[in-house]
């Protein structure tokens, strides 16, 4: 019997090709026994169908598994009748009802792949952005009123309990890491605009009392503005940043696309006691079904869900494997016979994952 159970949704777009191109890999990298996988609905096109994005039994697979891999979800047209998008319920509510609190966004330059800061080589650009997952402005989406169609409200909410959670995971990540590639120091960058709102002041008071408990860990502030152009002009002195949850939203697109676009950037949504696993790339509609997207956004995802179960169940093999998948990565990108379209090549979905899966040989 397999020892870690992956529940796998497949969801909207481009998600069932790069979602099954990553258990393709997984398979390849971990043989039979290891991990078995059950495939569940939800997302935009199944809400289409039945009414729900995220049903009841799929909920209650991701609870009860030891890990979620999803595809991508969401299809313009799809919305309420508010406008939002059905799509992002998907995440949104797992995020919510499985407690993910801290979602991890690795930003890291691979050897080949064409960086638009010509100044950086591989090596260099090495950090991890920690977005707050479940509080922040995106915690008042549907409570946000419009009055007398003048005016619309959506409100800030953090907690000291939210934040705390949050910075020490940051801090407990800088400690397990190698520190900042310029010089070599274990730092927590805290994002915010602590200048302008109470909240995000809060937000910093909060980090840097937590701050007090990891001397070997430095704290450093940027503000939401200001960090966008140091993560252009020295991304090489970030280590871990870790942010409110709309501010980390948008910085982890920047960072995507410093290293090669959101094709290459991976992101695991954590907890206590779940963990949802996904590209950072949306469902793409545009080239769903055309064998076109990228799959090493999710190829890395998957290698992220081994590692994360490796930490937790303190497994010295899935930990090795979630590397092994990280090197069969690097080495295809490196060799450059199969380049992704989205980074200027003409490899297909499967022809990449075939490509990893004999790098992992
Ligand atoms: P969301 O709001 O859900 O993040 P989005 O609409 O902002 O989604 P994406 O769906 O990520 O954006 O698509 C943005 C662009 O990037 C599209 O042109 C899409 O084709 C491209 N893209 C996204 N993911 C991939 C991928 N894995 N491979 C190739 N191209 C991709």
């Amino acid at each position: 019997m397999a020892k870690y159970e992956i529940v796998t949704i497949d969801g909207d777009g481009i998600g069932p090709e790069v979602c099954q191109s990553a258990i393709t890999v997984l398979k390849e990298a971990c043989g039979s026994d290891l991990l078995s996988f059950s495939s569940h609905e939800g997302g935009a096109d199944h809400y289409v169908k039945s009414g729900h994005v995220l049903p009841d039994d799929t909920y209650a697979a991701c609870k009860a598994a030891d890990a979620i891999l999803h595809g991508a979800a969401g299809m313009p047209g799809v919305t309420y009748p508010d406008g939002t998008e059905v799509g992002n319920d998907l995440h949104l509510r797992l995020r919510f009802r499985l407690d993910l609190y801290a979602n991890v966004r690795p930003i890291r330059l691979y050897q080949g792949v064409d960086s638009p800061l010509k100044h950086f080589q591989p090596g260099q650009i090495d950090y991890v952005i920690v977005r707050e997952n479940t509080e922040g402005l995106y915690a008042s989406r549907g409570g946000g009123i419009v009055l007398r169609d003048e005016l619309a409200t959506d409100t800030i909410v953090v907690t000291r309990k939210g934040i705390e959670r949050v910075a020490r995971f940051s801090f407990d990540l800088a400690r397990s890491r190698t520190g900042a590639p310029r010089d070599g120091k274990r730092r927590v960058t805290v994002c915010d605009k602590a200048n302008i709102l109470r909240s995000y002041a809060f937000f910093r008071s909060v980090c840097d009392d937590v701050a007090r408990s990891y001397d070997d860990v430095e704290i450093d502030y940027a503000y939401a503005d200001a960090i966008t152009v140091h993560m252009l002009k020295r991304p090489d002195t970030f280590d871990v940043i870790v942010a409110e949850n709309m501010f980390g939203d948008i910085i982890s697109d920047l960072g995507a696309g410093t290293i090669g676009g959101m094709g290459l950037s991976p992101s695991a949504e954590l907890g206590d006691r779940h963990g949802l696993f996904q590209g950072a790339h949306g469902s793409a509609p545009d080239i769903a079904g055309q064998n076109a997207a990228s799959p090493l956004a999710t190829i890395l995802s998957g290698a992220m869900i081994l590692r994360w179960l490796g930490d937790t169940h303190h497994n010295g093999t899935l930990r090795d494997t979630a590397h092994r998948i990280e090197s069969a990565v690097e080495k295809v990108l490196a060799q450059g016979e199969y380049v992704p379209r989205d980074l200027g090549g003409k490899a297909s979905c499967t022809e990449m994952t075939q490509a990893v899966c004999r790098a992992l040989a």
